[in-house]
């Protein structure tokens, strides 16, 4: 672990979907609990399914239970005084204002892990990662398997109907029959991208 000679600094765990960023948050809490260090977590678009994970437990009952939040300034309403480590799971979901938030802890003494996916199904980047990795001491990028080739995976596919979803469909679909793989950049397919992007090119050139 990171230590600097004063407490406080941004921790970023990066990467595509089912690389492991929640097992490494989790880990990195429980080991923050053994150290009795005083701990929230907090995760955007929690799913009342998954909430059970996120209990982590000591020998002497629960501890840290995460808080679901929609947006970033609720990280600052939730804060209990005496927190010392605040750890988020999804950021890629939160608005921009994560940003200061993550900063304004760590510049107050909080040890700040914040998990979240790097890169959208297009392979562009997602939220305020980019930023969040920027403002980060230490910055992890996890890989998991593409299920194509069995190389490691930096990319989410999206799937439509089963088929890959073409790049002019919206970063967040609400409601759509969708699925997501794990594939390296060799096997990632976005049909449309290369034709819309030129489009995209060709329009800001005009203006
Ligand atoms: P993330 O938070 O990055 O989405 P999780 O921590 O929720 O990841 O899940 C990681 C787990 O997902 C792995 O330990 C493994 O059991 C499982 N898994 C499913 N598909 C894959 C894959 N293609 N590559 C690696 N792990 C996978
Ligand atoms: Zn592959």
């Amino acid at each position: 672990m990171f230590h600097g000679t004063k407490p406080g600094w941004i921790e970023v765990i990066s990467g595509v979907m089912f690389s492991g960023k929640s097992e490494e948050l989790i880990r990195r809490v429980r080991r923050a609990v053994i150290a009795k260090n005083r701990v929230q977590v907090f995760k955007s678009h929690l799913d009342a399914r998954y909430a059970g994970i996120y209990s982590v437990s000591s020998h002497d009952g629960t501890i840290a239970e995460a808080e679901p939040i929609n947006e970033s300034r609720e990280i600052m309403t939730h804060l209990r005084p005496d927190t010392q480590v605040v750890a988020v799971d999804e950021v890629q979901f939160l608005d921009d204002g994560i940003v200061q938030v993550a900063n304004v802890l760590a510049d107050r003494g909080v040890r700040v892990i914040l998990a979240g996916i790097d890169s959208d199904f297009r392979a562009e980047p997602f939220g305020a990662m980019p930023m969040l990795m920027a403002a980060a001491e230490i910055v992890d990028k996890l890989h998991a398997i593409c299920v194509m080739c069995g190389g490691p995976a930096t990319r989410n596919q999206r799937l439509v109907n089963g088929k890959p979803a073409p790049y002019d469909s919206p970063q967040i679909m609400v409601g759509g029959h969708e699925a997501y793989e794990a594939r390296c950049r060799h096997c990632h397919d976005v049909p449309r991208k290369d034709e819309l992007q030129r489009k995209l090119f060709e329009a800001s050139a005009r203006s």
